[in-house]
């Protein structure tokens, strides 16, 4: 059906829509039950047997496999048996670990989908893009990602980028009539607009032509479905490490194996020890335990507020040194409340609060009819006239669907008793120039019953006034020279230093058809009418929250596109501003280069009436400084900003999809605090990895050790092939995975913040993986040989009094690993988690030593009540030894 060739009316009729009501709700339902979803059919994903028997795909761990058969051919069953179920034990554990990340990382996908705005039973709504038919009629503007393909059939000013699908990257500007036959190709259809290209500016409404495998990108979406593996920075680095580490396992086993032979034991019990001893350390399930943690961190994120978006974000939270922050809403209410107004030399105040539209009007203190004061009025009606903000009522309170400053343009007015629908009655609007952030306003076209045409425009009153030729005084319009320029931005002062957001409201007649003038032309030589003042009070959270990231080393910047003044009380008010910070302007960073800010940038903590091109400049300054900059945004032009940040963060709730979408972080609250606390949780995350990565390895050093020296000191096997399985299946599983969810340190938010660069192993872990280790190994000989020389003749004995030392002694260190200084410097039953991995890992200790059954497949005796002293005493040595010089070393790693 060629669409674009049919008028509206007749795209509407084919479809059986109505461009007024839209669908209603019940042929949506049926519509949805026959055609299903506006979805892109996802690839096949990766089956479930196949992630099972990908985990026994590590080499070593197929030649254990090859070993335990042999031992299993030569008659060995018993061994051959239970080898055999703690690796599929084992590959249980990685496949279960696997899919939980794969689980988190596709709801986090799921979490971002978009929400568009359609008519169905005469009613705008939102709903998941996903539930859209063919027929709705929806709603777009400036930053929105196009749900479905759709026939255009009301533009404004609306312009396209369609790069996905034509590889165009110059936005396209759209309209609504129909194109003659000849254009065909997608680049061609200025009627249209399809899913997954992105609006860049103006606002439309379009009737749904086709969903998802139908539409243009559903025909290409094969193409462009890529397998992207996501993996962030230390999952590679953590790679990496893992091949240096498997090589110097691999290694130390060889030299194992070959110390054991030169002294005497027989080459196949010792390769079935060293196997068994290369595939208990190699740590090859640590990147899954990070991705598991890294997306279990994400998930308590989102219990905080904040959506990661990309994993990779989570590391570099931690190193943030700068947080720019927009203002309005995200480090104020955004609940705007007009306070004060100001025309013609007079000012005003309005009584009431929040958006219900009671309240009176006053001069002097003295009360007011706004009807009998004509600059009032006039100010009032164009306010409400240049707006698109509604208001609803919803159960006794009142809501604004629509921008908050045109919300409260709207409640002022209504204080004063006028609404749209009366106004209307006398203007019909014939064009619309949008608000975008760089021109600072917004302009309407109206004409009156007698055919005259006027623009009306609203918004920065220090960039209309220098638009304007003329001033409003009372009953005529007089010619405006500099001084009075002046005595009117003398006034935006005094209201901007009262903390008030203030918007102007300037018109002018106009003679022509807009069709042929430019904007630029539209927008100047206009007649200033006053100012609206409004309150936007900051959010009380804030300040705490600023203060705790000065805390953390991490300075708050703060970046608005509002009034200097006013900007400079409210960071004053929240701690940002102080007397020895610098306030930048646009106007200023329009005449500097980036080397220029440079040189500045460190001293700012207010950058004010700055537009979204200002962001990036002020981005890359901090870059160059050396800082990780985050950076927070919301429409279309914050993105080249938000995508060059190290951490991009957009708003969930007013921040367009484009933003999102080059964002790392969402606020679903669209709240400054959140950010504090995602980069606590970002700082947690990190610590906890290398908790369990200090926790790991220490434990593979213990390990390889106590069977080298013993190797070394002629001394008979102290483990045997199954008790080193049982203990990297035991004490490494459970316990590291609750490593990964403990709770952050109380000091996270005093230490400064993590150089991007550090390795995992600085702040002194490589010194206590590789001490603690050594201990480690040290008491399990140390066991060994006391009771080995006891009584020589009973080796199991002995093996059973190693293996319980060697858990006992990892099942305590793991206490230690929850803290940076030492082990008594926190409740070591903070972690519940912890606390039951480690008795569940000692009951199964207990249950493999004592109970008979067990006690032939792991090679183990009952051990004595008394040894049970010995066994405590030495494994609890490697961690109260180093407590003390641990602590001395406290000060030094805040
Ligand atoms: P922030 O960047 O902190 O979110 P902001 O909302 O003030 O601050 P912009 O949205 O870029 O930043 O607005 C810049 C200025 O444009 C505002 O200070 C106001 O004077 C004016 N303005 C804001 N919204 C509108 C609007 N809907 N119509 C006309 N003018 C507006």
């Amino acid at each position: 059906m060629k669409f674009h060739e049919m008028h509206e009316n007749d795209v509407a009729n084919q479809l059986k829509t109505n461009i007024e009501h839209g669908l209603s709700s019940k042929v949506v339902q049926s519509k949805q039950k026959q055609f299903g979803w506006n979805e892109l059919e996802e690839r096949e994903k990766q089956s479930l047997l196949l992630l099972f028997f990908n985990q026994f795909k590590d080499f070593m761990v197929l030649i254990l496999l090859a070993a335990t058969l042999l031992s299993g051919l030569l008659g060995e069953y018993i061994d051959a048996i239970a080898i055999m179920a703690i690796v599929t034990l084992n590959g249980f554990l990685g496949f279960f670990q696997e899919r939980r990340a794969e689980k988190s990382l596709h709801a986090l996908k799921q979490l971002s989908t978009p929400q568009i705005s359609v008519l169905r039973d005469g009613k705008w709504m939102k709903k998941p893009a996903k539930e859209v038919v063919v027929g709705d009629i929806l709603k777009f503007s400036s930053g929105d990602r196009i749900g479905a393909d759709m026939r255009i059939v009301a533009a404004h000013n609306l312009e396209i980028e369609e790069s996905a699908l034509t590889g165009e990257s110059v936005p396209t500007p759209k309209k609504t009539e129909p194109l003659p036959p000849a254009k065909n190709s997608l680049g061609d259809l200025e009627n249209m607009a399809f899913m997954g290209t992105m609006v860049t500016r103006g606002h439309g409404v379009g009737i749904v032509t086709a969903i998802g495998m139908k539409t243009a990108m559903g025909q290409i979406a094969d193409m462009i479905q890529s397998a992207e593996v996501i993996i962030t920075p230390l999952q590679r680095r953590l790679e990496q490490l893992g091949k240096i580490l498997i090589t110097v396992a691999l290694l130390l086993t060889i030299l194992v194996v070959f110390v054991g032979v030169a002294h005497g034991h027989d080459l196949y019990t010792m390769f079935l020890a060293g196997v068994s001893l290369a595939v208990a350390s190699i740590p090859e399930g640590l990147p899954t335990i990070v991705t598991v943690s890294l997306s279990l961190g994400v998930q308590r994120m989102i219990k905080q507020k904040a959506i990661v978006r990309k994993l990779s974000a989570v590391e570099t939270l931690g190193c943030a040194s700068i947080i720019c922050s927009d203002k309005t809403g995200t480090m104020t209410q955004n609940k705007m409340t007009v306070t004060h107004l100001w025309s013609a030399g007079k000012t005003w105040t309005v009584s009431g609060t929040g958006y219900v539209p009671e309240g009176s009007f006053y001069h002097q203190e003295q009360l007011v009819v706004p009807q009998q004061q004509k600059c009032l009025h006039q100010l009032l009606s164009f306010g409400l006239l240049c707006n698109h903000a509604e208001m609803i009522k919803k159960d006794k309170e009142f809501i604004i669907d629509g921008d908050p400053t045109e919300g409260a343009l709207l409640v002022a007015a209504m204080k004063a008793g006028l609404t749209r629908k009366q106004l209307m009655q006398d203007y019909t609007i014939e064009k619309e120039y949008p608000f975008d952030s760089k021109r600072k306003m917004m302009s309407i076209v109206i004409k009156d019953k007698q055919q005259r045409r006027f623009v009306i425009t609203k918004g920065a009153p220090d960039v209309l006034i220098q638009r304007s030729k003329a001033i409003q005084w009372d009953k005529e319009s007089r010619s405006l020279d500099d001084k009075e320029k002046q005595a009117v931005l003398t006034e935006i002062e005094i209201l901007a230093e009262k903390a008030l957001r203030t918007i102007a409201i300037a018109y002018k007649p106009l003679h022509e058809d807009p069709k042929k003038l430019s904007e630029e032309v539209i927008e100047k030589n206009f007649i200033f009418l006053g100012l609206q003042g409004m309150i936007d009070p900051p959010r009380p959270e804030v300040k705490v929250a600023v203060k705790e990231c000065r805390e953390a080393g991490i300075k708050t910047i703060m970046i608005t596109g509002d009034h200097v003044v006013t900007a400079k009380v409210i960071a004053r008010e929240l701690g940002i501003f102080h007397n020895k910070s610098m306030v930048l302007d646009g106007q200023s960073l329009d005449g500097m280069t980036v080397e220029d800010l440079q040189a500045v940038v460190e001293d700012v903590s207010v950058f004010a009436r700055v537009s979204p091109e200002h962001k990036l400049m002020i981005v890359k300054a901090l870059q160059k400084k050396g800082h990780i900059v985050a950076m927070t945004g919301d429409g279309v032009n914050d993105a080249p900003a938000i995508k060059s940040a190290d951490i991009g963060i957009s708003m969930g709730i007013t921040g367009t999809d484009v933003a999102k979408e080059a964002s790392s972080l969402v606020l679903l609250d669209d709240n400054f605090a959140t950010i504090k606390s995602a980069i606590k949780e970002g700082r947690n995350i990190y610590e906890n990895i290398r908790k369990f990565i200090r926790y790991l390895l220490a434990s593979n050093v213990g390990e390889i050790l106590v069977m080298l020296f013993a190797m070394l000191l002629s001394l008979p096997l102290p483990l045997v092939p199954i008790q080193i399985l049982w203990v990297n299946l035991v004490t490494d599983g459970l316990p590291a995975m609750a490593l990964g969810l403990d709770k952050p340190e109380e000091d996270v938010m005093k230490r400064k913040p993590r150089h991007p660069k550090e390795g995992v192993f600085a702040r002194r872990l490589g010194w206590k993986v590789i001490s603690r280790g050594f201990l480690i190994g040290v008491v399990t000989l140390i066991a060994f040989i006391i009771v080995y020389y006891r009584n020589p003749a009973d080796l199991p004995y002995a093996q059973t009094v190693a293996f319980a030392t060697l858990v006992a002694a990892q099942l305590i260190h793991v206490f230690d690993c929850r803290s940076e200084h030492s082990v008594l410097s926190r409740n070591p039953f903070g972690n519940q988690y912890l606390l039951w991995a480690v008795i569940f890992s000692f009951a199964m200790m207990i249950a493999v030593i004592y109970v008979p059954v067990l006690q032939p497949i792991f090679h183990t005796v009952s051990i004595a009540k008394l040894d049970w002293l010995l066994i405590i005493g030495l494994s609890a040595l490697p961690t109260f030894l180093l407590a003390g010089s641990i602590f001395a070393t406290k000060k030094h790693n805040i």
